[in-house]
Formats: C-alpha cells, structure tokens, sequence
C-alpha cells in the first residue's frame, strides 16, 4: 500500500490565523497531500518569552482552528524534543514514529530563499519533498528548481499573528480574520489583552 503523504507546516501559530487555515486546507486538499499537521513550536526556553503565548494554549487554538476540518491535523511533536528544535531533528523523529507516513514539508518562498542557513539543508532537500507557497516579494531563490522543490500558487492573505495580537490588544474586533472557535476562545481566556 502507498503511504500516506502527510504535509508539515510549522509555526509559532501566535495565535493560528485564516491566512494558515486557508494555506493548511489548500495544500491538504490541492497538492496530491493525503493530510496536512499544524506542527505548533515550542517556547524556546533561552529566550525572554515577550508575547509568545504558552505552548499548550497555542496548540488548542489550533485544535480550536480545525474543529473536525478533514486532513487536518495538530502536531505537539516538538513539545517533547531539546529546544531549539531543528527541523531536520523533528523530521528524523517523525519517520522513526510513524514509518506508515511519507512526510513533505510546507514553506514560504521566504524560507525556501534562506533554506541554506538551515541546520543539514542538504539532507532535507534530498530526503525530503518541499510545496513552496509565493510570499510576496521573495522569488524564492536557488533552490525553487531543485526536483524536490514544487512551486504552488496559493491564495494568500495579508495577515500576520502580529496583527492579530496588536488588535486583541487595542480591543478592536478580530472577527473573520481568526476561525469563529478561535475569537470565542480568545475573547473567553483573555490571551493576548
Ligand atoms: P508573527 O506575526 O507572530 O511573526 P505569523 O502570522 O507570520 O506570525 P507564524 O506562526 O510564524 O505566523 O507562521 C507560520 C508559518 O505560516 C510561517 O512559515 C509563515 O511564513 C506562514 N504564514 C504566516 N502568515 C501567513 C499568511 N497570511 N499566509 C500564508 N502563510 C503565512
């Protein structure tokens, strides 16, 4: 039997946004994915936590995000790895725990441009698939035409976790810009206030 063809998408998800939902269900349903996991980061312990809400908090709101959504999934997997984690740490860990599983990875053409800084870059680009979303005003740099590397053209939204936090912040309304289950959590917690 084919594996399952599973898309990682990482992020801080500070809160999770529909600019990630509408990326996350685009490429689980319109790039030959199987499913797609929102892998949540961790707080990096070195570092001063500033407005990086907590770990479990920000894995919710992403539970929150995808309901009963098919294809998506949340992924705590770096919770429990040495901090920071490298992305070709979590990978190693993940195809050791779910061999049955064909992992690819999800990324922006901002992070495809500086993919050489990342920690064994060449062994992600051999060992692994990567679907490439336009940010706008990067074009992607050397790598866009590695045979790993498929480019997809993604709807795309002007949104940032920024600047969702900034209104929760100064009270304005967040209405559409985060999925329903999210506003009604946040508006319960208080996060971000
Ligand atoms: P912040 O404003 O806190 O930096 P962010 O909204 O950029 O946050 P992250 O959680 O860091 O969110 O993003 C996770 C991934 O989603 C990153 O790879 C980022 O490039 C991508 N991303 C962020 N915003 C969008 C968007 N509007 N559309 C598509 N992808 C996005």
């Amino acid at each position: 039997m084919a594996s399952r063809q599973v898309g990682l998408f990482f992020g801080s998800f500070n809160p999770v946004h529909v600019g990630h939902m509408i990326l996350a269900n685009f490429m689980a349903t319109r790039t030959g994915l199987d499913e797609v996991w929102l892998v949540v980061s961790p707080q990096n312990p070195l570092k001063k936590r500033g407005t990086l809400a907590r770990d479990h908090d920000r894995l919710h709101l992403v539970e929150l995000a995808i309901g009963d959504t098919p294809r998506l999934r949340a992924s705590r997997v770096e919770f429990d790895l040495p901090k920071p984690s490298y992305t070709i740490d979590t990978l190693a860990v993940l195809r050791d725990k779910y061999p049955e599983y064909d992992f690819s990875l999800i990324m922006g053409s901002d992070n495809l441009a500086s993919l050489h800084k990342w920690k064994n870059y060449e062994l992600i680009l051999r060992d692994f698939s990567i679907k490439v979303y336009p940010r706008p005003g990067y074009p992607g740099g050397e790598f866009l035409d590695h045979p790993n590397v498929a480019q997809y053209d993604a709807p795309l939204m002007h949104l940032s976790a920024t600047y969702i936090r900034e209104a929760v912040r100064e009270g304005y309304s967040i209405h559409y810009l985060v999925p329903p289950a999210v506003a009604a959590e946040l508006h319960k917690s208080g996060m971000y206030r």
